[in-house]
């Protein structure tokens, strides 16, 4: 598959060129909004085409899918214009800054017939799988909670518009409330109805807040709590899920390499639980493109990430009026 990047960014270089490649893609061009960011990178990168006209790169007929890792404010337009040129889209969450945005991104590539995916790595984890795969299989019963912790130090590099800038989508919630979002949505096969929650910003966010609690209500009568933070040093991260007939014990999985580990604790005691460590990132390129040749199912579809995006709109809104929010899907319903 032949790759134009829409985003000379981060999380591009750190991960995502690596996992095209190591899935035989080809990555022909990146489109940035500098000409000199766009050459220094495709030279670092050894990708052969920059630029930054967004047209030009879409026009180029051998590109059969963008991957989108701009700022959050630019993913409607880069995705509607791929959209409109037959290109299928891989997206960073947040998708976009409305429900109804993001909702209308998915809505054109299904129309176009084109696949859409969202770029939700943790449930590619062998870890996050391992663990829905015990509660399919009934080992802890009845689901009573989950416990999310993923509050984190963002690291000194990326403490940019994510801790400044509302225009661009910063914040703790857009940033990673969306990822705890799609995390239980996996995990429990259930969505998020109602939450209660609570925000600050606690010396890192200018302007937008760094660290969020909230409490989500499932359809099943399980209750989910959720810890988002840019500023927590020694936090540790990873997930708790507790249920009538055992506990799993998820720890330091909510990461971008395939780390941590995972115990079942039931009454016959404490089992550690083997797990796949493949690339996230190469899995959910994998299917991305196993579904673009009709093969198998995205890791995460487009109305994933909307779902993903409506629980943290939820979040944000419960959090600033102090009162319980009804969660709402809009068209992803
Ligand atoms: P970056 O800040 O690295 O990149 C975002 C944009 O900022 C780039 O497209 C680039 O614009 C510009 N930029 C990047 N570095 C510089 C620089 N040194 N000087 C000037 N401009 C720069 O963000 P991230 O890579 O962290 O995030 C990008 C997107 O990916 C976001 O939507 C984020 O939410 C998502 N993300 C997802 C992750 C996941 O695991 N799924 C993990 C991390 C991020 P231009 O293209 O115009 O050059």
């Amino acid at each position: 598959m032949k790759w134009a990047l829409i985003g000379a960014s981060t999380i591009a270089a750190q991960y995502m060129i690596p996992a095209f490649r190591a899935q035989k893609g080809e990555i022909v061009r990146v489109v940035s909004g500098s000409a000199d960011r766009a050459k220094s990178y495709a030279a670092e990168h050894g990708i052969p085409a920059s630029g930054t006209d967004l047209d030009e790169a879409l026009a180029d007929s051998s590109v059969d899918a963008v991957y989108i890792s701009t700022t959050n404010e630019k993913h409607l337009d880069q995705a509607m214009a791929a959209i409109g040129a037959g290109k299928h889209v891989l997206c960073e969450k947040p998708l976009a800054m409305s429900l109804e945005d993001a909702a209308s991104m998915v809505r054109a590539a299904e129309e176009a017939g084109l696949v859409f995916a969202t770029n939700h790595h943790l449930r590619c984890s062998g870890s996050h799988r391992a663990v829905r795969q015990l509660i399919e299989d009934g080992r802890i019963g009845k689901i009573l909670s989950m416990r999310i912790f993923h509050a984190v130090h963002l690291p000194p590099h990326l403490q940019g518009w994510r801790i400044t800038d509302p225009g661009a989508g910063g914040g703790v919630i857009p940033d990673i409330t969306v990822h705890n979002a799609d995390v239980a949505r996996f995990i429990l096969g259930e969505d998020p109805q109602a939450v209660v929650a609570q925000m600050v910003s606690s010396g890192m966010g200018q302007g937008v807040e760094d660290s969020a609690m909230s409490v989500w209500a499932m359809p099943s009568g399980a209750m989910v709590m959720s810890h988002e933070s840019f500023t927590h040093r020694f936090a540790g991260n990873g997930f708790e899920v507790h249920g009538t007939e055992g506990s799993i014990f998820a720890r330091n999985v909510m990461s971008q390499d395939p780390l941590g580990e995972v115990e079942l604790v039931t009454e016959v005691g404490s089992e550690a639980i083997e797990f796949s460590r493949h690339d996230l990132y190469g899995q959910g390129v994998s299917q991305f493109i196993d579904a673009v040749e009709g093969r198998g199912p995205l890791a995460a579809s487009g109305w994933d990430g909307v779902k993903s995006l409506a629980v943290a709109f939820a979040v944000r809104e419960a959090a600033r009026t102090g009162t319980k929010q009804t969660v709402d899907y809009g068209a992803a319903a």
